[in-house]
């Protein structure tokens, strides 16, 4: 019973009290420490006392451990494994708040699974997939991404760096990649 349930009904007064002197309500407090503190502990470990948010925090760290390696352990997916390392919260909440269209440029781009040459070579529905912004290269989503020559300076003015590397798009606000979306004229092959 707590104190406050105690207080409901009665008049509680804390008081010292000498160690060695025999009071009935001494000694059965006592003896209920004593007990407690040698019974054996039943429930889950660790026995100690945490706080909730330790414990969710722990969690969470376990949680983003298990779904990166599981992540990196999937075969395939080898184009979006360069641009998205894991998880990033910021990101996806901000992505969420896009509308439709916006989602699926974003997600095509970073996953490779989009309109651009290579792909649409690969699946026959383009005659070359040679990079339409510079003509020297595949066009991949990486390329236009990172590497290609004729998208630098625009990298360079949005993202503050001509060729970034593919992880970094999911690092900077989402603003940055849409811009380069918009400014580049890919929106109208993703
Ligand atoms: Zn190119």
């Amino acid at each position: 019973m707590s104190q406050q349930e105690l207080g409901r009904n009665n008049t509680v007064i804390l008081a010292w009290v000498p160690g060695h002197s025999v009071i009935n309500g001494k000694e059965k407090a006592d003896e209920a420490a004593r007990l407690g503190a040698t019974s054996e502990f039943i429930g889950p470990e660790p026995f100690c006392g945490l706080p909730r948010s330790t414990i969710r925090s722990s969690i969470l760290n376990w949680l983003n451990i298990q779904s990166q390696e599981w992540w990196q352990k999937t075969p395939g997916q080898r184009q979006a494994k360069l641009a998205i390392k894991g998880r990033s919260k910021s990101f996806t909440a901000d992505l969420l708040n896009q509308e439709r269209k916006i989602v699926r440029m974003v997600v095509g781009l970073l996953t490779g699974h989009c309109r651009l040459n290579k792909h649409m070579y690969n699946m026959r529905l383009a005659d070359d997939d040679l990079c339409r912004f510079c003509l020297e290269e595949e066009e991949t989503a990486v390329h236009v991404l990172c590497q290609c020559e004729g998208l630098a300076r625009l990298r360079l003015r949005i993202m503050g760096d001509p060729y970034p590397s593919p992880c970094s798009f999911m690092e900077e606000p989402l603003s940055r990649l849409k811009a380069f979306i918009n400014e580049s004229g890919l929106g109208a092959f993703l």
